[in-house]
Formats: C-alpha cells, structure tokens, sequence
C-alpha cells in the first residue's frame, strides 16, 4: 500500500497534511454537521463546501486540511482575487499575499521547532531550512530557540476523511506581507508512524513552510495527486499561476506542493523556478 500526503494551504488558515493507506479509497469527510448558513459561508469564502466539517472548537476544517476559525472565513467572503489566472491544473500557484521583501538584501524568517518533537524532527526542519536557503531566495530561514514568526507545534490532530492528519498550517502570509504564524505536526500514533525519519519530517515541515510564505497546492484544481477529483477553491487568498512552471502532471508531479507528496523531501528543478520568481 502506497502512503500518500495530503496537504493543502489556505492564508491564514491551516493547511493539514494527511497518509491515506490506499489512493482508492474513497472515504467520505462527514460533513453533515455543517448547517446550512454555515455551508453557504464556507461556499462564500470559495472553498468547496462538500468537503468541509466543523471540529470540536468550532472552527472549520475545510477539505482535510484548513482549519479557519468562523471570523477567517467572513474575511474571505467576496475577497474573490482579481489575479486568479487559473491556465490548467498543473502548475505552481501562489496566494495574493507573500511575504514581502526589501529591494535589495534578503529578509530573515526566524522559525521554531517546539518541544516534545522526537529528535529527527529537528533534523528534518534543518534540512528543510537548508534547501529553502541554498536557492539563495529573498527570504532565508533562521531557526531560533525562543520567538520566531514561524512556530511549529505539536498535537493530536486526529484524523479526517478517512486520512490521518499529519499536520495543519496556519495557512498563508498575511496582507501585511508577513508570513503566517506557523503550524502543528500531529503526535498521533497514525501521524507519527508516517513521520518517522527525518526525511519525511523534512517533506511535511518544507510543505507547510511553502504555505506559511504563500504557495498553494500545485494540483489545488483537482487534488490528482491524491488520486481524487476535488477542486479546492479559489477562496479569498487567491491561486496565481507562477510563470514558468510546468502544465502538464508529469512535470508538476514531484512538486513539494502537490497536495498529496511522493514521499521525497526534494525540490523539483521547477519548485525551483517557482520559488526564484516569487522570491
Ligand atoms: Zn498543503
């Protein structure tokens, strides 16, 4: 049985990574809990209100893997971006939103791991760091021990639509042109099984990362890395292609932002591209 990844992004929400055991099944999220008025609002907000349920906050966990409070959403309603330029389903997207950058130099993001994480989990935050860093962007990374704009914490995040969650960003940079505030790596037992190298760690952490400053799913048009058929919405944050990167699946296909990853933590040459043009 193959693992797959899921993992979504959405600003200034959560994107969520999730393992399914098997592409081929086709489990339902039961989102029959949602209201009405709160599927209409969802819809508003441009996410896909079939794929959404409400968690035991209150907040709303929207396809697997963005947790928006109540307040985020009624932010995004009719905040419809004017840039969607949406050509195929297989290409590097980014937010309306990045993080900014001075004209010239680069801008540090300090990120922490917090405590409890197994040891390899650190190590794959630096490897992550280093490969975002070693592309000489705008932004570098800088891990720190206490602070940072990007804190990574850790919970049980449970499990939804059959899959087991891994993680769950907080979402995309905020209009301010700051990245978002961070994200949480399950300690479940489902979760942790899954991450349970460095690499792996490494290919969730960067993932989450790439939605903290502003990507979006590669595939957010239909999830086909999942082997499913779900478009994600376009939502308020936007979905602008990035020049330059590739249309077709077998280019996109080993993109860190492919909603669900193959299982390897590298950048593929047009991650790359997409990166160097945004940042
Ligand atoms: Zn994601």
């Amino acid at each position: 049985m193959k693992k797959t990844i899921y993992v979504t992004g959405i600003a200034v929400l959560v994107a969520a990574v999730f393992i399914n055991c098997n592409k081929s099944a086709k489990d339902t999220v039961d989102t029959s809990l949602l209201t009405d008025s709160e599927k209409s609002l969802v819809k508003s907000a441009g996410f896909n209100s079939n794929w959404a349920e409400k968690t035991a906050e209150g907040n709303y966990l929207i396809e697997g893997d963005i947790l928006l409070s109540k307040a985020q959403l009624d932010e995004l309603v009719g905040v419809g971006s004017p840039n969607e330029l949406i050509i195929a389903n297989e290409e590097h997207y980014r937010t309306t939103n990045v993080v900014s950058t001075p004209g010239s130099g680069f801008r540090t993001i300090t990120v922490r791991l917090g405590s409890g994480f197994p040891s390899h989990y650190s190590t794959g935050l630096d490897q992550a760091l280093a490969r975002y860093n070693n592309l000489n962007l705008k932004i570098r990374f800088q891990r720190v021990t206490s602070g940072g704009n990007i804190v990574i914490s850790g919970r049980n995040l449970g499990t939804s639509g059959g899959g087991c969650i891994l993680g769950q960003a907080a979402g995309f940079p905020t209009s301010s042109g700051n990245p978002s505030s961070g994200f949480t790596l399950s300690t479940s037992s489902c979760a942790t099984s899954y991450l349970n190298t460095a690499n792996r760690a490494d290919e969730v952490i960067a993932h989450e990362l790439g939605h903290c400053i502003g990507f979006r799913h590669t595939d957010f048009m239909n999830r086909s890395s999942c082997g499913q058929n779900v478009n994600e919405g376009s939502s308020g944050v936007g979905a602008i292609h990035i020049p330059g990167t590739p249309t077709t699946v077998s280019g996109s296909y080993n993109s860190w932002m492919m909603a669900c990853t193959n299982g390897s933590p590298a950048f593929s040459s047009s991650d790359g591209t997409a990166l160097n043009y945004v940042y």
